[in-house]
């Protein structure tokens, strides 16, 4: 393909790339605030940013990227757009089976706002999977990066969470002239039960709360940054995009070895 992009291609290109492969990539974001030091598209950006330096890596198509996610704490501030759950579950569902109908067998979600994103996007997936038999898959930073993210991590406990340490790191090195670092903050939340711990680099028992708009605006200090990005570098940022492509490629390769997918129920979504 010329352009990873397939809004970018013509039909013809697309009917020539079936031919070859049945994968494609589909980055979802977010835009909501990311404290001082970064853009509301954070997420957004990253997300599509992976995408493209994966699809170059392993000669893959992206769909069109989906800007806005479900981030109603994130209202606590201004700017934030946040779609209701069930339209992004919708979203998901609608594309997947545009896709699927033209013969995409495998749809890759790059997701760059971690776990708020997650539930709706899986509910979504979860029913093209059993309607269509196509096989899809989340590359989510948290997950698919973990082990790069913990090595890189020089944070004390605590301290991954919102506009952080690998976040910023990451959005220093691919978009410098949208950050400000000199206005990068620390706020490590000091839960008092053991069970409150958020950082997933944390292992322990913990439970899972929710948050709202009026208690998210006080955890964050009035700032919108959950962690400590004082610690963020352009040189953790490239080690870890790296790590994230190689490790999102070598996914992606292997899915194409190993996946059998026979696609039923190829209907417009309608
Ligand atoms: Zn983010």
């Amino acid at each position: 393909m010329k352009n990873v992009w397939l809004q970018e291609n013509k039909w013809e290109d697309v009917e020539d790339y079936l031919k070859k492969k049945t994968t494609i990539i589909i980055p979802f974001g977010s835009v909501e605030q990311h404290a001082q030091h970064l853009p509301l598209g954070t997420d957004a950006f990253l997300s599509q940013q992976i995408a493209v330096d994966v699809a170059k890596e392993t000669n893959t198509l992206i769909a069109p990227p989906v800007w806005v996610g479900w981030a109603p704490h994130h209202m606590a501030y201004k700017g934030t757009i946040t779609l209701k759950p069930e339209t992004l579950t919708s979203i998901v569902q609608d594309m997947c089976e545009s896709l699927i109908y033209h013969g995409f067998e495998k749809i890759i979600l790059i997701n760059g706002h971690r776990e708020a994103n997650l539930p709706p996007i899986k509910i979504g997936m979860t029913k093209v999977r059993n309607k269509t038999g196509a096989f899809l898959a989340i590359a989510d930073p948290f997950y698919i990066n973990a082990e790069k993210g913990k090595e890189l991590s020089e944070v004390e406990e605590g301290g991954i969470g919102h506009a952080e340490e690998l976040e910023a790191s990451q959005m220093y090195h691919l978009f410098p002239d949208l950050c400000e670092p000199s206005k990068s903050a620390k706020n490590i939340p000091k839960n008092n039960h053991r069970f409150m711990q958020h950082d997933p680099h944390v292992i322990g028992d913990k439970m899972i709360t929710v948050s709202d708009v009026a208690t998210y605006k006080d955890a964050t200090k009035g700032i919108g940054i959950m962690g400590d990005a004082t610690l963020a570098t352009k040189e953790k940022g490239k080690k870890y995009h790296e790590a994230l492509i190689a490790n999102i490629s070598e996914f992606i390769n292997y899915c194409e070895e190993n996946i059998e997918v026979e696609l039923r129920n190829q209907e417009i979504p309608i």
